[in-house]
């Protein structure tokens, strides 16, 4: 028996709005690739309005390895692993 309560952390694994202090208001943002490590990958937040970062995430290699693994189930396992 499988448990679905996995998947549903991962729905709010991505930020899809953080309070931007330059806008003074919770603000979509859009993720970009900051910094690529051997372990793991590092993620800038940008406001989509005034382009400030607002957050930060870190990426590692499990955790990319799972998201890859659920991204490629909902896309009909047309993306790669690795
Ligand atoms: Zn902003």
């Amino acid at each position: 028996m499988t448990a679905p309560m996995n998947q549903q952390q991962f729905e709010n694994f991505t930020a899809s709005s953080l309070y931007c202090e330059k806008c003074k208001a919770a603000m979509p943002v859009r993720e970009r690739l900051l910094l690529v490590l051997p372990d793991r990958e590092i993620f800038d937040y940008l406001c989509t309005e005034c382009g400030s970062s607002v957050g930060r995430r870190e990426v590692t290699a499990g955790e990319k390895m799972m998201a890859q693994a659920i991204g490629a189930r909902r896309h009909g396992r047309s993306a790669r692993l690795g």
